[in-house]
């Protein structure tokens, strides 16, 4: 079976330059949704713990009490509204006014709040519904939080969104007064919109893929340093000599241009790999070639090592495959073994 280790030193080099763009440890919240995005929530959570996070964020609430014990709070942002439930330290996203309407009393929340992206959360415009509701429900409200549809991109919207929530704040401000709310933590930042927002001067900023190793801002708002967290490793089931002319794998997609050495290895897209179609040269992370089609359990490759390190740079993959570094890791199949060196 593959394998995926995971550099601590990279993951504390990574947790300091954005702990130094946010002010603090304290500041950063741990996204470790959808296992860690890949890397494995088991390990990848007391690590994060250990190098001074203390807050976290999750999908649901099956992760959320997978390792709350490290934290002091962790949020849940996808569960569903029946779901809810008091606890002191998980703290539940609420996506929508209509949600607030049957949330147990008691229970901690963070009130989403839409402004530009227009995928969830309360609108400006129901914000005093929301605390009303709030107010009479008797729940707890930890945070005012909103999303960026464009934080990696070069455009305006990110400057607009910004705005709107800047609004959001001056009415809650007022509106807490009115229904008697206390103060709340305000956090609207990702990686990206971290990393390229100047002076943060928010309570809390959500870093999810900066803090794994990498950051898809375009070049020119610069290098931040990153370093990947994961590689991902395979051992050798067997090796062959492929003659001149043949043809490996399903479909002989790849005809052989000399005599060479081709071994196969354990892993294949049942581990959560992408499925390569043998065509474009897609390399391994030592330059070897992989020959062929990869297959559900295994994969050819032009090498003879004992074991070899498919991907240490998930952005090699996504860009074969036209796609983002979140989703190369974040398909890694949960019974890969993962462990920190
Ligand atoms: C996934 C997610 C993040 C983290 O985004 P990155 O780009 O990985 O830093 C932050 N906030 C919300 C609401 C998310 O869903």
């Amino acid at each position: 079976m593959a394998k995926i280790r995971l550099i601590s030193e990279h993951l504390r080099l990574n947790l300091d330059i954005l702990a130094k763009k946010a002010g603090g440890k304290e500041r950063l919240i741990a996204v470790l949704k959808d296992n860690a995005y890949g890397h494995g929530l088991d390990l990848f959570a007391p690590k994060a713990a250990d190098f001074g996070i203390l807050h976290a964020i999750t999908r649901d609430v099956k992760e959320a009490l997978e390792i709350e014990k490290y934290f002091s709070d962790v949020i849940v942002l996808s569960e569903h509204k029946e779901v809810f439930f008091k606890h002191p330290k998980i703290i539940f996203a609420v996506n929508e006014l209509e949600a607030l309407k049957s949330v147990p009393s008691g229970v901690r929340i963070a009130l989403k709040t839409d402004t530009g992206m227009h995928r969830n959360g309360i609108k400006i415009d129901e914000l005093e519904s929301a605390c009303a509701l709030i107010s009479q429900r008797n729940l707890s409200l930890h945070s005012i939080f909103t999303h960026f549809r464009s934080a990696d991109e070069i455009s305006g919207e990110f400057f607009a969104q910004r705005k709107k929530f800047d609004e959001i704040k001056t009415r809650y401000a007022a509106l807490s007064e009115r229904y008697a709310l206390g103060e709340v933590y305000y956090h609207s930042c990702n990686s990206a919109a971290l990393l390229r927002c100047g002076e943060f001067d928010e309570d809390f900023a959500r870093v999810g893929i900066a803090m794994y190793g990498y950051c898809d801002l375009p070049e020119a708002f610069g290098h931040f340093g990153l370093k990947p967290v994961l590689e991902l490793f395979a051992r050798k089931i067997s090796t062959r000599e492929v003659k001149k002319r043949e043809r490996v794998g399903y479909g002989g997609v790849y005809e052989a241009d000399k005599d060479m050495i081709s071994s196969l290895y354990d892993v294949g897209y049942s581990d959560g790999i992408l499925r390569y179609n043998g065509k474009g040269g897609l390399k391994s992370a030592n330059g070897s070639l992989i020959l062929g089609r990869v297959s559900m359990d295994s994969i050819s490759i032009n090498s003879n090592e004992e074991e070899i390190c498919i991907f240490n740079d998930a952005t090699v993959w996504a860009k074969h495959f036209g796609t983002i570094s979140y989703d190369v890791l974040v398909k890694l199949n949960a019974k890969i073994p993962r462990f920190f060196i």
